[in-house]
Formats: structure tokens, sequence, C-alpha cells
């Protein structure tokens, strides 16, 4: 993960730890419910799928309120995708000139065409 990455990493967490702890946090202290308990597990909750959907290059932002609403369906699926080109990019994966196709940052020929990479 490159610096720009990780900052993204950082500010996503910081700001989803803001409105998905503090502020529920803060709720709860002012007017104990069931309603603000249940806002501040959820925001905990939802840091999971969260993460690791971010990891595979999606919207750290839509995949925290997709966690909120449907928790379980969420971080089921942010289990089964896989990378897309953004995420490999981040990790240093090499995009062929001659097919497009992404090879390992170590590969120095195409996993697809066999042809040489810059
Ligand atoms: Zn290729």
């Amino acid at each position: 993960m490159n610096i720009t990455g990780h900052t993204h990493y950082i500010r996503n967490n910081i700001l989803a730890f803001v409105f998905g702890i503090i502020v529920p946090t803060i709720l709860l202290l002012a007017s104990p419910s069931t309603a603000s308990a249940v806002y501040l597990i959820s925001g905990l909750f939802a840091l999971l799928p969260a993460n690791i959907a971010y990891h595979k290059g999606r919207n750290f932002a839509k995949w925290f309120i997709y966690g909120v609403l449907l928790w379980l369906i969420a971080t089921i699926h942010s289990i089964c995708i896989h990378d897309n080109d953004k995420a490999k990019l981040r990790k240093g994966h090499q995009k062929c000139p001659h097919c497009g196709e992404f090879s390992r940052p170590e590969a120095t020929v195409c996993r697809c065409c066999g042809r040489d990479l810059a």
C-alpha cells in the first residue's frame, strides 16, 4: 500500500470512528436508549466489512453504510468479492501494456499473453 492509500485508510477509519462510535456514544450518554445502543454496536460492527471491502478496492463509506444496514450480508459479501483494478494497482500489480491483464509485482512476463512486462 502506498502513502496515499494509507492516508485514505486512516482518514476513512477516523470518519467511521467519529460517526459510528463517538456520535452514538454521546447520544447514548445523553439519553440512554435502545436505539442509540443499537446505533453504536452497528457502527462498531460495520468497520469489519468496510475495511475488508476497502482492501479490495471498494468505497469505504458505501460499504460502511451497507454494513450498518445489513451487517451479516455485507460481511459475507466483502469476503467473497475479489480485488478490483484499483486494489491491484494499490498492491503494486503490473498492468500488461499488450493485453491489459494484471500480473504480480515481481513478474517479468505477462501471465496471460506471455509477453515481456516493461
Ligand atoms: Zn499480457
